[in-house]
This record gives structure tokens, sequence and C-alpha cells, in this order.
């Protein structure tokens, strides 16, 4: 039974290892975070389905990951005891790309270098990675609680195909043997390995073991003593005192788990103790990930229960439009069983929710209301869209989102940038003004340059400018903002500047106006509904405006545009 059968790659899969390996060329030394992540992951699998099901320990007590190098053989390898996987599995997970966001992430690759880790570094294409620095890479695994016949071994240069043989393996988990290329030699160094160790996967909740070298006097040279000791701290991060966490502490584990190159902008570290107890860690990141409008993104809050793993992604921990947010949540009260459907509806999971949407809003709004606004602008640049989603979906903070949702408005509109938080605009709000008012259109150039804004500049009041496509749906929701109606200005309920200018008027005028809108309306009777005069306009003599309970121009246009 030791056939060796030979596969092809997914197309996908090829295309993607061309573009990875020069991209990624010179942050090289991920593939060393990337397999340990894996081997973490296994090994977080294999404890969490151990809990019913002891056997699949195979009577191994401790969990570790293995990293060694041979200088003769030119390898680096790295091993687990974890879950393993099937041949099947192999096949799946190993040579396709099951994901389907892989396409997606391939179409977003821009050939600029720098971008394009960034990108890759947050889809985590992970095993992939070993390619950058091997011209061939073997991998043996063997599923947990298997027969210790039911080994794999998977063998591929990268290049178009895979093979694939049936092999013994004594013990469960997975074996990666990376045989280097020609000029990456510099791996086969204790003290880069541990280097890189330290700086990527320090926390992760494992212990990575590697061999302890001793110096030798007579052959004036390290030799390896065939003793292995811990090289990371191992320790959950989040189950420490914040005392003794620094910033590179806090960074490092962001990056792991976020496959984030960047610092996060802001972390948020709580022990909760009482009724309820368990600790968050959550991150605000500096960038959107590019599949922030990807109905299958990935990543997301892990959870955990008492420090065992339980799920990624688990997305009834944050509302929709707080999907940026990465982190742990460790709860002392889930049960270990606990599946995404009890989650959906379960009590404890909606108090750490709403406690944990709070602390990002808050932390948001410290940002907000900072004297340097860098932050809050990084932030907003990067996820405004995304909070004002927020206003429709988290009814119970609407309030505490409106402040925070930032335009751009006439009263700088050179700048396209959206600075102007509802608050200040209220503070400028002229004696007498009632309302907030705003336009909505295509682009900015569109909103500032909207004839419908003459009388408002004429008269200093200041309008936003609104062009993003969600807007027209925000403003359809945020109705009113501390008591100040939200108005637009397309529409034709605008009566407080009619009727403020319709007072001065002669008889005599007023009898000519009557005359020249009833000879307009005849003229296009069958195109609209009314036809008034106006003090609306300065310098452009007509205009087109909903009536009032209508939909305003740009929505309707929007449905026109969707077929409706
Ligand atoms: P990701 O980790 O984001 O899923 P990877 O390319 O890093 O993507 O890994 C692909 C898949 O291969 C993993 O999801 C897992 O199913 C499998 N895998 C990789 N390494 C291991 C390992 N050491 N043990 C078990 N399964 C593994
Ligand atoms: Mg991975």
């Amino acid at each position: 039974m030791s056939a060796t059968e030979t596969h092809a790659f997914q197309t996908e899969v090829n295309q993607l290892l061309k573009l990875m390996i020069h991209a990624l060329y010179s942050n090289k030394e991920i593939f060393v975070r990337e397999l340990v992540s894996n081997a973490s992951d296994a090994l977080d699998k294999l404890r969490f389905e151990a809990v019913s099901n002891d056997a699949l320990t195979e009577g191994e007590e401790e969990l570790a990951i293995q990293l060694e190098f041979n200088k003769e053989a030119r390898t680096i390898t790295i091993s687990d005891n974890g879950i393993g996987m099937t041949r099947d599995e192999v096949i799946a997970n190993i040579g396709t790309i099951a994901n389907s966001g892989t396409k997606k992430f391939l179409e977003s690759m821009t050939g600029d270098q720098a971008k394009d880790s960034h990108l890759i570094g947050q889809f985590g294409v992970g095993f992939y990675s070993s390619f950058i620095v091997s011209d061939e890479v073997e991998l043996i695994t063997r599923k947990a609680g298997t027969a210790v016949s039911e080994g794999t071994k998977w063998v591929s240069k990268g290049e178009g195909e895979f093979t694939l043989e049936n092999v013994e393996k004594a013990s469960k988990g997975t074996v990666i043997t990376l045989h280097l290329k020609e000029d990456m030699d510099e791996f086969l160094s204790e003290h880069r390995l541990k280097g890189i160790v330290t700086t990527y996967s320090d926390h992760i909740n494992f212990p990575i073991k590697m061999e302890k070298s001793e110096w030798d006097e007579e052959a004036k040279e390290s030799k390896a003593t065939g003793e292995f000791e811990q090289v990371n701290k191992a320790t959950a991060i989040w189950t420490q005192p914040k005392s003794e966490l620094s910033d590179e502490d806090y960074t490092n584990f962001y990056q792991t788990i976020s496959h984030d190159f960047n610092e996060p902008l802001a972390h948020i570290h709580n022990k909760v103790e009482g009724t309820l107890e368990y600790t968050s860690l959550l991150y605000i990141p500096k960038n959107a990930p590019f599949d922030l409008y990807d109905r299958e993104r990935r990543y997301g809050l892990k959870l955990y229960v008492k420090r065992v793993f339980i799920m990624d992604d688990a997305e009834h921990l944050m509302p929709t439009y707080l999907r940026f947010v990465r982190g742990v949540i460790d709860s002392a009260d889930l049960p270990l069983n606990v599946s995404r459907e009890i989650l959906q509806s379960n009590k404890v999971v909606d108090k750490i929710r709403s406690a944990s949407v709070k602390r990002v809003l808050d932390q948001l709004a410290k940002f907000a209301k900072a004297d340097d606004q860098e932050a809050y602008n990084t932030f907003w640049d990067q996820f405004g869209q995304v909070m004002k989603e927020g206003v429709v979906e988290d009814f119970a903070n609407k309030d505490k989102i409106a402040k925070l949702l930032r335009f751009a408005s006439t009263h700088d509109d050179a700048s396209k940038a959206q600075r102007i938080s509802l608050e200040s605009y209220v503070d400028r709000m002229q004696e007498g003004q009632e309302a907030i008012y705003y336009i909505v259109a295509d682009t900015h150039a569109a909103a500032k340059g909207s004839p419908h804004l003459e009388m408002f500049r004429k008269k200093g009041i200041e309008v936003l400018l609104m062009s993003d496509r969600i807007d027209e749906w925000l403003v359809s929701h945020l109705t009113e903002f501390e008591g100040k109606q939200l108005k637009s200005i397309t529409s034709a309920d605008l009566k407080e500047f009619e009727e403020e200018a319709d007072k001065d008027l002669s008889d005599d005028e007023k009898q000519a106006r009557e005359a020249l809108t009833e000879k307009v309306k005849k003229a296009i009777e069958d195109k609209v509904s009314d036809v008034r005069i106006t003090h609306r306009l300065t310098d452009s003599p007509a205009c087109v405006v909903s009536a009032e309970g209508d939909m305003s121009a740009h929505m309707a246009r929007l449905m026109e545009q969707m077929g409706q």
C-alpha cells in the first residue's frame, strides 16, 4: 500500500504560489509564524475534541510544537502532536484552496509588493508560505485516533503537483520538513529561529521547543545536546495582568491572531469578575482588511472557554458593523461543548457582547475627543463606512454611534475628507437655525456643486456633503441628532426659508409670480407634480426638488439603477 500517487494543484494554488513567493520575499521569515500557527490550531482542535473523547490524546499528556534544523541536510522541521489529518483532509486542505475568498484575494492583488504582502498576511495563506524558502516540502501526518498504519505523506516542489503516499506514523499529529533553497542558509541557525519565534509566536498558547546546543571546546563549535527546551513564553496573554504586559506583547499577539503586519490602533483588555466571569482582549486594527465587505470573510473574535479554544470567528460576539474588531474572549460561564447555535441565543453571550461593544465604542469615543485627531482620522478613513451601518444595526447604541460619525461639509468643502462631527455642526448652527442640513449625491464634487446649495452658502448655513453609497440609507434612519432634525436640502420641505422671504412681497409681485408658475406648470405638466417660486437659488434659474414624503432625488436614482 505504499504506491505513490501524483496529484495536480488546483490552478489557483499555482497562481497563488507564484505571487506569494514574489510578494513575500522581503518577509520570508513569516513561514515560521504560519507553520507554528497551524500547529497551534491543530493542538487547539485536539484539546477541544479530547474533552469529549479522551482516547484521542493517545496517552500523550503534553501538547507541544517542536522546531528543529539540520545543517547537513539543510532542512527545517516543525512538528506537532495535534489533531493531524486523514488522507482526504490532506487533499482537501493542502493543494486546493477550499476557501471561496481566495479568488477574490487573487483579484485584489495589486502588483505592489508592500501592499500585496500585507494582503497575503491578512489572508493567512499560511502553509504555502513554506515555499518562499523551500524548494521541496514534505508533510507527514496522522489523524488522532486512527491506526498507526494510516499515516499520509505529502511531498511537493511547489511546481504544479504533489505526491501522496500511505505511510506508518507512530504518533498522531503532523511533521513538516522544509528543504531550504540555496540562498536560505540564514535559517539554519538556532539564534535566528529563536528570534523569529519570540518576535512572532511568543504568545502561542503551547510550548515551542528547540534542541539545546552546547559549545564544544575541542571541536570549536556548538553541538546539539539532544535535550529540548521551551523557547516561547506560551502564556495565554489575555490571562496575564495588564501591568505585566508591554505594548510589544500586545502587538505581537495581535499580529499572531490577525495575520496583519501592522501594529493595531488600540487594544482593550478587561478582566470581568462577579456574576459573569470572563476576560476580553479586543483590538482595533489600523487598516481595513481587504475582505471587509466580503460576506465570507474570515477571522474575527476567537472564543475560548476556560482557556480551551472553542471557535474562530465567533460572529455572535460582535455585531456585524464591528466586524473589524479582532481578539479573544475567554469565558468561564459557557459549557465547553458550546456550538454556534447555542451562541446565537445565549444570555451569557448577549451580556459579553453588549459589554464588549460598549468598550469598543468608548475607546473610539476617546479617540474622537482627543486633542490629537490623527488616530481617529485614521480609523474613520478605514472604517467610517462600516460604522455608518451601526446607526441602523445597533439601535441601542444609536446615539453613541451618531456622535462618532464624520462628514464632509461646506464648512471646509475644499476637502473630501470626512472630518465634521454632528456635535461640531450643531455648535456652529446659526441663530434660529433649527435643522441639520445635508445633501446626498453620487460624488463629493456633485454634492458641493449642487445648485441647491446656493442659498445656504449665501446665508452662511453649513450643509453636510454626503457621497458614500451608504449615506442615503444612513439619513433615512438617522432623522435627528440631539433634538435637531436632519433635513435634505433637495427636499421641498424647507418652508422655513420660503415663508420668511415671502413676507415682504407686494400684491402685484405675488400676482406676477402666480402667472409665471401657471405658465411653467402648463408647459411641463406631464413631468412634474408642482411648480413653485423659490428663494433657495441665487445663481441658477431653476432646480428640481422632491415633494414632501417622496424619495429624495438620489435615492430615486439609486432605485432606478437597480431596475425598480
Ligand atoms: P489556514 O490555517 O488559514 O486554514 P493554512 O494554509 O495555514 O490556512 O492551512 C490550511 C489547512 O491545512 C488548515 O486549515 C488545516 O486544516 C490544515 N493544516 C495545516 N497545517 C496543519 C497541521 N500542522 N495539523 C493539522 N492540519 C493542518
Ligand atoms: Mg494557517
